[in-house]
């Protein structure tokens, strides 16, 4: 009767992070991983103690909407739980928006502020989200080379004093749909002022942020996503009251509950215009790109937070005269969800390492086709392995993985949002193919896979080589006679393209990397997992056919 299981504990969450760390090592020079391995292990140590401890004594907290003071005044006021707050400054003063603009390693920044990231987001409840946001609105502001809003807004977007910080939200969804954006209903009437938009706004994460980027109709444009236009606001007034902006409630939602998401209806908010009067769709899509890495980074991030939890606890837990952590099965059951986190973790890194040559100019023609390709891949395929490993996460621990005030459940619920929002799984298979369509990307793939695969020798990685080639054999054939067989198979089949193609970029990353951390590690670790991951269903195409759909 004196039984007490001991729970899941962490560690410093970059020293414990074997993935992580013989990444870094591969990617930055010795000297260069020297200058940033302090902050990345100061920020694994926040996320494995004080952030960690305040997120589960947090967790029944949530943002609150006050409508009306006591006077009878609107006043629409937020407040955000504990965990917000102290994410909050600790995300400007580590930088983790900031180091991606500082450029002090180049494009590797970019790895740099990633890394950061993937450190901080599973401890802080998706704060990642206003993050994710934050970044891309400096990223699109900056594209759009519109200088009064740059000087405006971007130094409060990217800096490190926690005070100036301003965070950005994306007001996008609307009712009448979030993937088909075209159909958007708030209108921009100009007067004397500027423009002011009228509307309602479906879907707006993290309402607490002092801007927002957002898309309405200039009267008189045409309909569609061209007639639209994109629109920089300013949400609250110099007395924190919100300008012609009202919250009409916060979400009821799965999960990402500390995220305050709103409906809003916008009474003649005061805008400007970021680029032009139309083509909104075509100029917030910097955004998008930064917000989809970010899906990524977060997805793998918390598929780290799962194993890191499950791991531990398997050397507590004790079952039939000895610990999880010996029995066979168990062992294989986390050895093939390592598999997973560690092949989706090389995806959305080298995602990180092509956006920061471009977002220095260093990439090439080739290149940027390749990340135009595989930014919805990326963000597509890690989504879905997010939720996957999650449920098998809560499974290692039995009854406790199901029971709220372990802090587990919470992983699961996060996850699900990663491939709903930024685009759903369909939509961005989609968008997979309106990235080959015309283009060479393709064959951009083929050459970046055949790269890997050129300096993989160990007998041992003969079968992932073998299943890189076939995977991709098979899309390459696929798509021809889909093209061939018309639009309705085409899209019929998207998904299922679309996610081989992210499982096999993966699978060759994964044994690159295995390949390198034989010959440089003599670990061979990796080459476990992408043996694993091999075997794992990396090809998913089946040819069915599209007339049977009704
Ligand atoms: C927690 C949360 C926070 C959010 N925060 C924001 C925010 O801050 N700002 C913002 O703008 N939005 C936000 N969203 C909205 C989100 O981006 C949308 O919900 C998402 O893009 C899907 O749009 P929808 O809900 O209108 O679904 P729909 O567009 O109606 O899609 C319904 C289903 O149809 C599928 N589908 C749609 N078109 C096609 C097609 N052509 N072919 C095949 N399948 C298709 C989709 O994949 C989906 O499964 C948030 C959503 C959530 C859940």
């Amino acid at each position: 009767m004196n039984f007490q299981q001991e729970p899941p504990a962490l560690g410093n969450q970059y020293e414990d992070d074997r993935v992580l760390r013989s990444y870094l090592a591969r990617v930055l020079r010795a000297d260069v991983l020297r200058d940033v391995e302090d902050s990345l292990r100061e920020m694994g140590r926040l996320a494995g103690a004080e952030l960690y401890e305040l997120q589960l004594a947090d967790r029944l907290n949530e943002p609150k909407l006050t409508q009306w003071d006591a006077w009878g005044n609107r006043i629409d006021k937020i407040e955000l739980t504990p965990l917000w707050r102290l994410a909050e400054r600790i995300a400007a003063e580590h930088g983790v928006v900031a180091t991606a603009y500082e450029q002090t390693l180049g494009s590797l920044s970019r790895v740099h502020q990633c890394a950061l990231a993937y450190l901080f987001t599973p401890s802080t409840d998706i704060y990642s989200c206003p993050l994710a946001m934050t970044d891309g609105a400096a990223r699109t502001l900056l594209s759009s080379g519109n200088e009064a809003l740059i000087d405006r807004a971007v130094p409060h977007l990217t800096t490190r004093d926690a005070n100036e910080f301003w965070t950005a939200g994306q007001w996008m969804t609307e009712l009448t749909g979030g993937s088909d954006v075209g159909l958007t209903e708030t209108i921009a009437k100009h007067d004397a002022d500027g423009f002011r938009l009228y509307g309602r706004k479906w879907f707006t994460s993290a309402v607490s942020s002092q801007i927002a980027l957002t898309l309405a109709r200039p009267e008189g444009n045409p309909p569609g996503g061209r007639g639209l236009a994109l629109f920089y606001v300013e949400t609250r007034d110099e007395h924190g009251r919100p300008r012609n902006i009202e919250i009409n409630r916060l979400k009821d939602k799965l999960g990402t509950r500390k995220v305050p998401t709103a409906e809003l209806t916008l009474t003649g908010t005061p805008a400007q215009l970021v680029q032009g009067t139309t083509d909104g769709v075509r100029n917030i899509t910097p955004l998008l790109n930064i917000t989809r890495l970010w899906n990524g980074i977060s997805s793998v991030a918390l598929m780290r937070r799962g194993l890191a939890l499950a791991i531990d606890y398997a050397g507590k837990r004790v079952a039939f005269g000895a610990p999880l952590s010996e029995k066979p099965l168990h062992l294989d059951t986390l050895a093939n969800v390592q598999a997973e986190a560690e092949a989706a973790f090389h995806f959305a890194f080298y995602v990180a390492e092509l956006t920061g040559r471009s977002e220095t100019r260093e990439i090439t023609e080739d290149e940027s086709l390749l990340l135009r390709l595989l930014t919805p891949v990326m963000k597509l395929t890690t989504g879905k392995q997010a939720v996957m490993v999650a449920s098998e996460v809560l499974e290692s621990f039995g009854g406790a993985g199901y029971v709220e005030d372990t802090g587990l459940p919470v992983l699961l619920r996060d996850s699900q949002v990663l491939p709903i929002w930024e685009g759903t799984t369909n939509v961005l298979a989609l968008d997979t193919l309106r990235a080959l369509r015309g283009s060479d990307s393709l064959r951009q793939l083929e050459l970046m896979v055949t790269h890997c695969l050129d300096s993989v020798r160990d007998s041992r990685l003969a079968d992932p080589v073998r299943v890189v080639r076939s995977s991709l054999d098979h899309a390459t054939s696929w798509l021809t006679e889909a093209e061939r067989r018309g639009q309705p198979a085409l899209e019929a089949g998207a998904r299922r393209f679309s996610l081989t193609l992210g499982r096999l970029a993966e699978l060759a990353l994964l044994t690159k990397h295995a390949q390198w951390s034989i010959d440089h590690e003599q670990d061979r670790r990796a080459t476990t997992s992408a043996r694993r991951f091999a075997s794992a269903g990396i090809d998913l195409i089946v040819d069915h056919d599209a007339d049977e759909l009704s």
